[in-house]
C-alpha cells in the first residue's frame, strides 16, 4: 500500500521531532510492506517568514490532496509580536478549519516506565491508566452564536451559546463508538444533562447512536463528576466522549495526570477529509536546535495515524512497542530523565525507537 502524507514541521522543535517521525515511518513501512510518499509544506511561523501569511493556499491544497497529515508544531516568540490575526496559530486554527476537523482524539496513556512522573498515588496510577478523549473540536460554546458583550440594565452582560445540532452529535458519537471498538470497547459519554438542555439532546443522539454498536459497553457521566473520578480512579475510564468545552478541560487534566507532556499524541479527524496528527506540546522554543526534544509524542502520532487513517493496526502496535521497548531499556530525554536511566538526545532516541523495529 502507497500512502501520501503532507508533512508539516512548522517552528521550534517541530523540525527535530517530525525528522524523527519520518525515520519511524520509512522503516515501519519496510517491515509491513507499506510506502509512504511525503509532501513537505509550510505553516505557522515558518509559512510566515516564507510567505508572509501563517497557512499558506499551497499548505491548505497539499493537505488536502494527502492520505493523512502530520504536523510538529508551531508558534514561538519571534512571531509573539505579530498581529494575532497573522500569528502562527492562526495557521493551526485555518487548518483545522479547512479540512473540516470535527473529532479530536486525545490519549492519555502512562507507560509504566514512567510512573514517578505521574501526579497521582502509586496505589491509583498502579491500576492502569490509559484513556482516550473523544473531544468535539467544531461546535458548542466556542463557536454557537448569539455570543458577545453588551450593555444590559445598565450594566455589561457577556454570553456564549452552547450548541449542538443532532448530526453534529451523531458524528462525534460514532466517532467514540469505533474509537471503543478498537480499544477496549468501553464508551463513556460525559455530558451535563442534569442541568443543560443541549447535554439532553447531547445524550439522547448518543442513546440512539448506541443500538448500532451492541458491542460497545456505553455508560453516562456528568462532567463534574467525570473531572473527580478521572483523578480519583482513572482505570475505570477506556473512551470518553464529550463536547467542546467538556473535552478541552478533561482532556488537559487527563493529560497534566501522566507528567509527561513529550509523551502524548492527538490526531484530528474529519468526515471526509485527511486526519491530522501532531503531538500535543508545542514548539518549546527553550530546546529548539538543541537536539533535547523528546521525539516520542510525534513518534506516536504516525502509530495514531497508522491506526486510525490507514487502517494498519499492526504496524501502529509494532511503533507503541518499539517506544515502550526504549523505555524499559531505562533511555530517556532530559524531559523525562530520572536518576540512574541513560540521557539521549532527540535523534538518538528516534534511532533506537527505529533499531527496536528491526
Ligand atoms: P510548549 O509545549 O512548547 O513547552 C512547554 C514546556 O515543555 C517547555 O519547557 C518545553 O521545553 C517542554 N517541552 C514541550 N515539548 C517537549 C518535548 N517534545 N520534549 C522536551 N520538552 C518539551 O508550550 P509553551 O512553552 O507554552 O509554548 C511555546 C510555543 O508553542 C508558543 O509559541 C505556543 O503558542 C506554541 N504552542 C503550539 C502548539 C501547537 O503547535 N500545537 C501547542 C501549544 C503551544
Amino acid at each position: 500500500m502507497r500512502y501520501n502524507i503532507c508533512v508539516m514541521p512548522g517552528d521550534g522543535i517541530g523540525p527535530e521531532i517530525v525528522a524523527e517521525a519520518m525515520k519511524v515511518l520509512g522503516t515501519v513501512g519496510e517491515k509491513f510492506g507499506l510506502e509512504f510518499a511525503f509532501t513537505k509544506a509550510l505553516i505557522g511561523g515558518a509559512a510566515i517568514d516564507a510567505t508572509g501569511g501563517p497557512l499558506p493556499e499551497a499548505t491548505v491544497a497539499a493537505c488536502k490532496a494527502a492520505d493523512a497529515v502530520l504536523l510538529g508544531a508551531v508558534g514561538g516568540p519571534r512571531w509573539d509580536t505579530l498581529d494575532p490575526a497573522i500569528r502562527p496559530e492562526k495557521g493551526l486554527l485555518g487548518i483545522r478549519k479547512a479540512l473540516g476537523l470535527f473529532a479530536n482524539l486525545r490519549p492519555a496513556r502512562l507507560f509504566p516506565e514512567l510512573a514517578a512522573a505521574c501526579c497521582l498515588r502509586p496505589d491509583i496510577v498502579g491500576k492502569g491508566l490509559d484513556v482516550m478523549v473523544v473531544r468535539e473540536l467544531t461546535g458548542g460554546a466556542y463557536f454557537g452564536e448569539p455570543r458577545g458583550i453588551e450593555e444590559r440594565g445598565g450594566e455589561k452582560v457577556g454570553f456564549n451559546t452552547m450548541v449542538y445540532a443532532e448530526h453534529e452529535v451523531r458524528r462525534i458519537a460514532k466517532v467514540g463508538f469505533e474509537t471503543a471498538r478498537k480499544r477496549r470497547g468501553r464508551l463513556c459519554s460525559v455530558d451535563k444533562a442534569n442541568v443543560l438542555d443541549v447535554s439532553r439532546l447531547w445524550r439522547a443522539v448518543v442513546l440512539e447512536v448506541a443500538k448500532d454498536y451492541p458491542d460497545v459497553e456505553l455508560s453516562h457521566m456528568y462532567v463534574d463528576n467525570a473531572a473527580m473520578q478521572l483523578v480519583r480512579d482513572p482505570s475505570q475510564f477506556d473512551v470518553i466522549v464529550t463536547e467542546n468545552l467538556f473535552g478541552d478541560i478533561l482532556s488537559d487534566e487527563a493529560a497534566v495526570i501522566t507528567g509527561s507532556i513529550g509523551m502524548l499524541p492527538s490526531a484530528s479527524l474529519g468526515a471526509a477529509n485527511p486526519g491530522l496528527y501532531e503531538p500535543i506540546h508545542g514548539s518549546a522554543p527553550d530546546i529548539a536546535g538543541q537536539d533535547k526534544a523528546n521525539p516520542l509524542a510525534t513518534i506516536l502520532s504516525v502509530a495514531m495515524m497508522l491506526k486510525h487513517s490507514f487502517g494498519e493496526a499492526k504496524a501502529a502496535d509494532a511503533i507503541e512497542a518499539a517506544c515502550a521497548k526504549v523505555l524499559s531499556e531505562g533511555y530517556r530525554t532530559g524531559d523525562i530523565m530520572e536518576p540512574g536511566k541513560t540521557l539521549v538526545g532527540c535523534k538518538a532516541m528516534g534511532d533506537l525507537v527505529v533499531a527496536r523495529l528491526g
